[in-house]
């Protein structure tokens, strides 16, 4: 014999019930009792239509006219004209039923646990009815069977409990009796000694069809529902999640018990008790192995088999100096939330006698903190104990595996993983059997958790990185072409899989959860929303992905003044943007310092030299322990550009358009010829060498005329560039006279920095430097004649799009 359950997504609707059928009609084993839930939805709609009546709120009957239809119109299309009439009067005089019952409830206004379950037993009583009359006409050899008159409870109504011997004898009596191939049962009800529904707590129905496995001695138990099997985690939660093939019990009870909702908690133990398996499919996918839940030992070598979550967890602590040495506290505590039916789902460890913590549905909280005040009253008024401190919106989540125990480091690897992400740990419970390690979290956080910890467990250290750009003109632009270009090579070659989640320019934002499509990302945006910087960040934040990355491909003041706020919620941020690293001292150490306190990179190296890794290179030497004594440089790519270009054939109006007009000067090109965006640099360089230095200490002798400097516009500014050609020009011959090159130079030395235009002689090493290429001297205590020299491109989109790509890919090897 076997027994087949089919879950509320399997017998939603006529289509999906005929799926069922297929299966049912290709089971090789000559009995089969299908048990069935309500069509899916149907429960919430009667505990709602229930609760509505309750309060005296007529919307109840709109509830019940959706009850109605649902139904009438599944049993239309399943069952054919010449059938229906008997078929729908039943279902008709069903629902009238129910419409008198909860009609009942609406006038007094008031519902009894035990009028409750009455009321939602008619989901699983009509699905059934309405399955089993389709089976009959299909030509399957089917009956129907009540399960309320084989079941039986006590009356503790919502999740009353079995009484095995009676119902074992009564189910056994029935199954072996019949002669049909196929019983079709309803789920989740049953019924008291007394005769009265009861039903077996929410989802239900996985243990209405274990419960009839055992009594029957199945070949085996499946649970047909809408994912191919138990997985390594919610598949709903955790897109990489993956089906477990094979499984033992002691596993998936953990799993469920701790949130996997694919699977009733109580259904393991009938089953588990006769050794019958249990094989977990998926209506929609039936030729899928599913998994297979068995007595059998693990795979080798696997150790964690999977994660799994609850929302909606209280916890509550009960403390105080009079507990220490009084023994009977814990069991007075227990039993008082025993006796109010209210079950703990996790204990933590106390670190001392003082307080004892316990993790229980937060549906129970306040009626837990009002009984365990009442029952500790004599102690809290003596002082010796405080009142309960209960603490809501928390959620566990739960590492699960036989193997964990003989395993060291887990749970290291457990809270590390957790804490780089920033989800703060509230509390911690090891089973004593060691299969599960369980912590306590912010119930926003559970989604970033059951993600980071796939990844670390199971997921062949593929590391996902979220990106979210804010700027895609030039730079950005170009980025998101490379990011495209580079994904499959990341993914296959430094196991990093980035997706850009969110995109933005000053005029549109979009945001697509699953990824933007880098080759389209254009025309989505045009139609996005209207931009938001602070909506943007809240976004960031409230979508909580693990390795979020803000990405600053703007010049504007503007942004760089929220970088504050994505580093404080644990967001890395990546930035060619300067504006941040040469604000004021304090603001630039306020950002490292968040940095540091919430674990998120701040990475900047494009500030300096576009792509030339000339940052990053100070770092390791100052962190290896190199001492910086002198930094000269050339900077500013589009100064050298300018410098480059210019001669007594052209004028310097044209060649300052050229390069602005190329992509080599800042939307403002008086931020790089007055040396502004020079003195930034080497303030950035200063400072990462270990300075606290401001904008101000830098001496900047410029080249430009006064009113040029005063220009406040770009028009203004090249117009002036026209009048004062001729000073150019002199500039341009003095040098050439001496047979020298103009280079705009920054120099750093014993904490002094200063910038401006030099004559340079043949042979100095900035004599050749070409096109809009940058270079830096280091001279360090360990390179004191001959400096370390880092040169290249240092201007450009591509190249700078390139060393922002650089610092994401070293925040995804952080
Ligand atoms: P049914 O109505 O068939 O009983 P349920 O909704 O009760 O189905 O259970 C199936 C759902 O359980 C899945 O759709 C999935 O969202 C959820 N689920 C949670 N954790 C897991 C897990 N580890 N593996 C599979 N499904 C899970
Ligand atoms: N219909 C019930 C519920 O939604 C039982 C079940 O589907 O297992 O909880
Ligand atoms: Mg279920």
């Amino acid at each position: 014999m076997k027994v087949l359950k089919f879950g509320g997504t399997s017998v939603a609707n006529a289509n999906n019930i005929g799926l069922v059928k297929d299966i049912v009609s290709n089971s090789s084993n000559k009995k089969n009792i299908v048990v069935v839930s309500a069509l899916g939805g149907v429960t919430d709609l009667l505990i709602k239509a229930a609760n509505l009546a309750a309060n005296q709120d007529a919307t109840y009957k709109k509830v019940i006219t959706e009850i109605e239809e649902r139904h009438l119109s599944t049993a239309k299309e399943l069952i054919s004209v010449k059938n229906q009439s008997s078929v729908l009067s039943k279902v008709k005089s069903e629902l009238n039923t129910l419409e008198t019952l909860l009609e009942g409830a609406f006038l007094i206004g008031e519902i009894t646990a035990k009028l409750s379950d009455k009321i939602v037993s008619f989901g699983e009583l009509l699905s059934s009815f309405i399955i089993s009359e389709y089976f009959k006409q299909e030509g399957l050899d089917a009956i129907y069977k009540d399960s309320r008159e084989l079941i039986k409870t006590n009356d503790l109504n919502g999740k009353a409990v079995v009484n095995f011997s009676l119902t074992y004898k009564n189910a056994n009596t029935f199954f072996s009796g019949t002669k049909h191939a196929v019983v079709v049962a309803p789920g989740f009800i049953a019924s008291s000694e007394n005769g009265n529904s009861t039903t077996l707590g929410r989802g239900g129905s996985d243990y209405t069809a274990a419960i009839y496995a055992a009594a029957v001695k199945a070949d085996i138990l499946e649970i047909w529902t809408d994912v191919s099997g138990m997985y390594t985690a919610n598949p709903k939660l955790v897109k990489q999640a993956k089906a477990i093939p094979h499984i033992s019990y002691e596993e998936a009870m953990e799993l469920s018990h701790f949130g996997a909702k694919v699977l009733y908690p109580p259904t393991i133990q009938p089953v588990l008790s006769e050794g019958i398996s249990i094989c977990i499919k998926n209506t929609f996918e039936p030729e899928n192995n599913g998994t297979l839940i068995t007595k059998s030992k693990n795979e080798k070598g696997k150790t964690v088999r999977g994660i799994s979550s609850v929302e909606n967890i209280a916890l509550l602590s009960l403390e105080g100096s009079g507990m220490v040495g009084i023994p009977g506290i814990s069991k007075r505590f227990f039993e008082v939330l025993s006796q109010a039916e209210i079950s703990v789902v996790l204990i933590t460890q106390a670190s001392s006698e003082h307080s004892i913590c316990v993790g229980i549905s937060a549906d129970d909280i306040d009626k837990a903190v009002e009984i365990v005040n009442n029952a500790f009253e004599y102690e809290i008024e003596r002082g010796k104990i405080n009142p309960v401190i209960p603490e809501k919106d928390l959620a566990i989540v739960a590492l699960v595996g036989d193997n964990m125990k003989s395993h060291q480091g887990l749970s290291g690897k457990m809270f590390s993983t957790l804490g780089k992400n920033n989800v703060n740990i509230r509390a911690i419970a090891q089973g004593a059997s060691e299969r599960n390690i369980s912590t306590v979290i912010k119930k926003g956080d559970v989604k970033k958790a059951l993600n980071t910890l796939h990844e670390e467990f199971f997921e062949e250290n593929v590391k996902q990185l979220n990106l979210f750009v804010m700027g895609v003109g030039n730079v950005g632009a170009k980025f998101l072409t490379q990011v495209s270009q580079q994904k499959k090579y990341l993914k296959e070659n430094l196991k990093l899989n980035i997706r850009v989640i969110g995109i933005s320019n000053s005029r549109t934002m979009l945001f697509n959860e699953s990824g933007i499509n880098l080759n389209k990302w254009e025309d989505s945006l045009e139609k996005g929303e209207k931009a938001d910087k602070q909506k943007f960040f809240e976004k960031v934040n409230s979508l909580n992905y693990r390795n979020s990355i803000f990405v600053d491909n703007t010049a504007s003041a503007e942004v760089s003044e929220t970088y504050n706020k994505y580093l404080g919620n644990s967001i890395s941020v990546v930035t060619c943007n300067k504006i941040a690293c040469s604000s004021k001292f304090d603001n630039y150490q306020e950002l490292k310092r968040l940095a540091r306190e919430y674990n998120a990179p701040f990475l900047f190296e494009t500030n300096v030299g576009a792509g030339l890794p000339i940052i990053d290179t100070l770092k390791h030497l100052i962190a290896s322990g190199d001492k910086i004594l002198k930094i000269q440089a050339v900077l500013s790519g589009s100064l050298n550009f300018v410098f480059n270009y210019f001669n007594d054939e052209t004028t310097f109006h044209d060649i300052v358009k050229q390069a602005q007009e190329e992509g080599y000067t800042e939307p403002d090109p008086k931020i790089d010829l007055s040396g502004v965006d020079v003195m930034r640099k080497i303030l950035i360089l200063a400072r990462e060498s270990g300075n606290q230095i401001e904008i101000e200490d830098i001496v900047n002798n410029p080249f430009l005329p006064k009113e040029s400097l005063d220009t406040t516009n770009n028009e203004d500014f090249f117009a002036s560039l026209v009048k004062h050609e001729d000073s150019f020009q002199a500039i341009y011959k003095k040098a050439k006279d001496a047979d020298s090159k103009l280079k705009y130079v920054a120099q750093y030395e014993d904490g002094k920095a200063s910038v401006g235009l030099q004559e340079i002689p043949k042979g100095h090493d900035f004599y050749n430097l070409e096109g809009s290429d940058n270079i830096v001297l280091f001279y360090t205590e360990r390179y004191p004649n001959q400096p370390m020299i880092i040169k290249g491109a240092g201007a450009g989109a591509d190249v700078t799009a390139s060393g922002i790509f650089a610092d994401i890919i070293r925040i995804g090897n952080f």
